[in-house]
């Protein structure tokens, strides 16, 4: 009990001690005894340039010698005008304006905010419901936790959270919907597809205001990518019903998959666009979304031009200028050409690792994004228990010999098993 009292941090896991890092160079962390670990996920999917990026540390200097703080409800900086058009300009077309928040949850929730407000302005105001998939994740505040599909964090908060509905994301490795990949797929009768459908209808499609979905399924199911047409599919529905589609970046924005979105790959134009994490680089808690004109249109011909929401660090001019000084050193770096190269090289090392490996039953994900899944015996198609935590232990055993991943846990009704990410910095 007295070494608690003594330690002043609430820590994520109050029964476990962490090592404390004194620096870090590259893609490697160093612990205060001098052990080496090589961060073979960027953190959160998170230090995507790795560490000891000095201009961007300086930058960041230069900024907060100038001016701390300013609110963006009476002033602004060159800054942040400088970063919302370059992120702007990476953007699909038609998706312009840059709403900045500190984190990925702030992201979402605003843009689950803005749907709603959006259809409310235009007089359809019905339009409340969010449409979210189990086996995403989309943060941990309560409207994002609400439109996520983590169910062990939706069930601590049980019943107190926002009353959106859940389909499935598709996983066709282990298909939740229990149909065979091959016949699914040809028949175009896509269960994935169709269930958005009958939620909607379920629901009054004057009820639904936004759809949303990570393009690739980080933390909750280990770098999945959807069956190639998903997504044009999807955008039909929401066309069909007027439902704004919200596509989650904040794990695989700038470059993490090979394209500055991956939106690029699906095909689609989504409504908003969130981002996170990549966007400082982990350097400065920054993140933010990307709006379609036609919702901004929307709001300034239907209101008074406010977007009734906001928070204090919205747009802080020292992780502003993170943002602008790490998305200079992707472009000198190359970032996405070297991971489609980096990319290929991991995704086949890894196929190699299952062909030697029974407890590896896929290889999947995309760029520098990579999963595998984890079974007790891939021929047998035998799960882990969940309660093994056997990703978590594998990551444990990976951090004692130096190295550090992302592992997720499997669901109770397999339809997920264990897995763990590798996502190390791009450049
Ligand atoms: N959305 C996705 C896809 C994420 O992976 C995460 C975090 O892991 C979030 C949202 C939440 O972001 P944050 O932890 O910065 O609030």
């Amino acid at each position: 009990m007295d070494g608690i009292k003594k330690d002043y941090v609430f820590h994520r896991d109050l029964k476990k001690k962490y090592p404390i890092i004194t620096h870090g160079e590259g893609s490697y962390l160093f612990d205060e005894s001098g052990k080496k670990y090589l961060d073979a996920c960027s953190g959160a999917v998170a230090a995507n340039l790795g560490h000891g990026i000095t201009s961007i540390g300086e930058a960041m200097a230069e900024q907060a010698k100038k001016a701390a703080f300013v609110h963006t409800m009476r002033f602004e900086t060159k800054a942040l005008h400088l970063l919302a058009e370059t992120i702007g300009k990476m953007a699909p077309d038609h998706l312009n304006k840059v709403y900045f928040t500190t984190g990925g949850s702030e992201a979402n929730e605003s843009a689950l905010k803005l749907a709603r407000q959006y259809h409310r302005d235009a007089g359809r105001h019905q339009k409340h419901i969010v449409i979210g998939r189990w086996q995403s994740y989309h943060g941990n505040t309560i409207g994002s936790l609400s439109a996520g599909g983590d169910v062990k964090r939706r069930h601590a908060y049980t019943p107190n959270l926002l009353n959106y509905a859940h389909v499935y994301s598709p996983y066709c490795h282990r298909c939740p919907y229990d149909r065979q990949k091959d016949d699914c797929l040809s028949k175009q009768n896509w269960t994935c597809v169709t269930d958005i459908e009958r939620s909607i209808l379920e629901l009054g499609p004057e009820n639904v205001s936004a759809f949303i979905a990570e393009p690739i399924v980080g933390s909750q199911q280990g770098a999945v990518p959807p069956p190639l047409g998903y997504f044009k599919k999807v955008r039909e529905l929401c066309d069909r019903y007027q439902i704004l589609l919200i596509i989650d970046e904040v794990m695989t924005g700038f470059g993490r998959t090979g394209t500055n979105f991956a939106t690029e790959q699906i095909g689609i134009v989504p409504d908003i666009i969130t981002f996170g994490k990549g966007v400082s680089a982990g350097y400065a808690p920054l993140a933010g979304m990307i709006v379609h004109d036609q919702v901004i249109e929307g709001i300034i011909e239907n209101s008074d031009g406010k977007f009734i929401h906001g928070y204090t660090y919205s747009g802080h001019p020292v992780a502003v200028a993170a943002g602008l000084a790490a998305l200079d050193v992707y472009k000198q770096d190359s970032v996405l050409e070297n991971v489609k190269k980096q990319g290929l090289y991991l995704f086949n090392r890894l196929l190699e690792l299952k062909q030697k490996h029974a407890f590896i039953s896929d290889v999947r994900g995309r760029g520098l994004l990579m999963g595998i899944e984890l079974v007790k015996d891939r021929e047998q198609d035998l799960l882990f228990d969940p309660a093994e935590k056997a990703a978590e232990r594998l990551n444990g055993i990976a951090m004692e010999l130096g190295a550090v991943f992302y592992p997720g846990s499997g669901s109770i009704d397999g339809t997920k098993g264990e897995h763990l990410i590798i996502s190390p910095p791009l450049n």
